[in-house]
């Protein structure tokens, strides 16, 4: 599995290398080097990719707790889904003076000149959840396992199929779902499942009717739900006609409220006519209410309170001359490195589960999904 993963690093990695860098944003912030503070007790600045999605609400929340509990100052941005106004963001966060910086990139390709910068002003640099591509200028990876997110979707929808244990032959349809062409991530969630669909697209016991199985075909920009709730829409019209959809692989909880949209105005969901296995990821509250009302199926859960440690421990061992802990050094390859990484654990979260994972761990307060 690790040499998989290399060999498809590498390959987003080259891919990479081909590219130009995006045009510089604008700055929106005032500031000077001496408001960020000294040494000891510095600002780390945290750029995060959009508050559309509750996640990144929360790992921006949880970044700045953490840092603020070891000392640090903290100046948190947020893109919103705007590669140039990040960079925008990130040049400012070094004209101020940051000691260290943690970015989830909204593009992973565009950062190659606003990190130089960093470079040049002796700033060290975390990937926070989505690996940067094609610079050398990146420290250290703080993510999860996004392979295994992958397999956990996958996994879940030839055992709720009964492929997995043989119980049922299929044929099945099914719809693949990709996320944003530009983060790094959707190639591996996308890789997970298909190591786990792929034989049984094979053997003709899934068919993917619409015939879009390249991820060339499947992504979605921006992990826009409605952008998805569209593609769903015109593939039940185009490749459905008395036939029906028995899964869909989605990669993202934001997507799958987009297709379960589309598949309920096409009926599905009423007595004669079953919502398909739709799964998902990050465990949102819209999406664990959906599951405990039976319309989506699965979620992945990430603690992003464990990945927010992750990064704070990374920045405040480097500010301290330490080694940041690791636990994978050879799978994420940005084209220009290996970037070392610390990877946490998904966990695939269902309506017989969400009790114990994402309510007994206070991820999502109970009253929330009342
Ligand atoms: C993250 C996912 C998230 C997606 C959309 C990915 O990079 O790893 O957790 O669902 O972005 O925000």
């Amino acid at each position: 599995m690790r040499t998989r993963r290399a060999a498809l690093a590498a390959i987003a990695g080259a891919a990479s290398l081909a590219l130009t860098l995006s045009a510089c944003g604008q700055s929106g912030e005032g500031g000077s080097k001496e408001e960020a503070g000294d040494a000891k007790g510095g600002t780390i600045g945290i750029a995060m990719p959009t508050k559309s999605s509750e996640r990144w609400i929360a790992d921006g929340n949880n970044v700045v707790k953490d840092l603020e509990s070891k000392g640090y100052k903290t100046k948190l941005v947020y893109g919103e889904d705007d590669p140039d106004q990040q960079v925008g963001q990130i040049e400012n966060l070094i004209t101020q003076g940051v000691k260290a910086l943690i970015v989830a990139a909204i593009d992973n390709k565009s950062m190659n000149n606003v990190l130089q910068q960093a470079k040049d002003a002796n700033i060290p640099v975390i990937s926070y959840d989505r690996l940067i591509l094609g610079t050398e200028n990146v420290d250290y990876y703080a993510s999860f396992d996004n392979e295994k997110v992958g397999e956990l979707q996958g996994n879940y929808i030839v055992e709720k199929l009964g492929l997995k244990d043989g119980s049922k032959k299929g044929p099945f349809n099914i719809e693949l779902f990709a996320g944003s062409n530009d983060d790094n991530n959707t190639r591996y969630f996308f890789q997970g499942a298909m190591n786990v669909l792929q034989p049984y697209i094979d053997k003709k016991q899934l068919v993917v009717r619409s015939k879009q199985t390249a991820l060339n075909q499947v992504t979605t920009l921006r992990w826009d739900g409605g952008t998805a709730q569209k593609r769903m829409d015109d593939i039940l019209t185009s490749a459905y006609k008395s036939e029906r959809v028995d899964a869909v692989l989605s990669p993202y909880d934001g997507i799958s409220i987009g297709i379960l949209s589309a598949l309920k105005s096409d009926d599905y969901g009423s007595k004669s006519k079953p919502l398909p296995i739709v799964t998902g990821q990050d465990a949102e509250v819209a999406s664990v209410k959906s599951i405990i009302a039976d319309q989506q199926s699965m979620t992945v859960y990430k603690d992003t309170r464990e990945l927010a440690k992750v990064a704070s421990n990374m920045v405040d061992a480097l500010l301290n001359g330490k080694k940041p802990e690791v636990n994978d050094e050879k799978t994420y390859d940005n084209g220009s490195k290996v970037v070392p990484a610390y990877l946490l654990e998904p966990v695939s979260v269902d309506k017989t589960n969400y009790k114990e994972t994402v309510v007994d761990s206070g991820y999502i307060k109970e009253s929330d999904l009342k």
